[in-house]
């Protein structure tokens, strides 16, 4: 299977090439199609797999496609370091699209949450960010997020883990309740089948 099966924009596909992705790996041949129908799907997918492109893309495809002055996708990570790693790949993958993205985290010598606030009133698409400064942001009003399309929870488990769940049920009290949820995890824990039931709407498993 070659990348050029899934159709996506010229635009998209233009950016896959420049990154030299020619072959789609096992998640993202089972995992595009999914979120091109628009299915939520939980997806136990480990670093190094090409999890984070197996969502990027048919976002990006999606967004490319509608209504570019609104943030239609939130990205919830973990981490910065991850926050950055995702942010770096939409830039790579969407080069030659019209969508944009930010990193929004909090702590050490990162972006200010100032110089967050003067880049989201530029408008982008995609906000990639950790959960406690995303709350700051929502509170503050300097994000709406009323017309999001997609809530994506990237490495769930280790959200978990950290004690970001109340932060996680807070950010979808704020989310509009008919959006497309994708959850990524490397592992399967109880915790993580019942936040799939908080939030998942009859998910389409994927495991790789
Ligand atoms: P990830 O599992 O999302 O952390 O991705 C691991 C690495 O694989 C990243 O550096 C991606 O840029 C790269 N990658 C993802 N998908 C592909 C692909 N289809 N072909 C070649 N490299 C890829």
């Amino acid at each position: 299977m070659k990348f050029e099966d899934f159709n996506f924009v010229p635009s998209l596909q233009e950016g896959l090439d420049t990154m030299g992705f020619t072959k789609p790996t096992p998640i993202q041949q089972e995992a595009i199609p999914h979120i091109l129908a628009g299915k939520d799907i939980i997806a136990c997918a480990q670093t190094g797999t090409g999890k984070t492109a197996s969502y990027l893309l048919p976002l990006l495809h999606k967004i490319e496609e509608e209504d570019k002055s609104v943030i239609d996708t939130l990205i919830l990570s973990p981490t910065r370091e991850l926050a950055l790693q995702i942010d770096q790949q939409i830039m790579g993958l969407a080069y030659f699209t019209g969508c944009t993205s930010i990193a929004v985290y909090g702590g050490g010598d990162g972006f200010s949450y100032e110089q967050q606030k003067r880049s989201l009133t530029d408008g982008v698409n995609i906000i990639v960010a950790t959960p406690g400064r995303l709350i700051a942001h929502l509170t503050s009003g300097t994000i709406e997020l009323k017309h999001l399309k997609h809530l994506v929870l990237d490495e769930a488990d280790r959200m978990m883990d950290m004690g970001f769940y109340e932060d996680i049920v807070r950010i979808i009290s704020y989310l509009p309740e008919k959006r497309q949820n994708l959850l990524f995890s490397a592992t399967m824990p109880p915790k993580i089948r019942s936040l799939s039931k908080k939030i998942l709407i009859d998910p389409v498993e994927v495991n790789i």
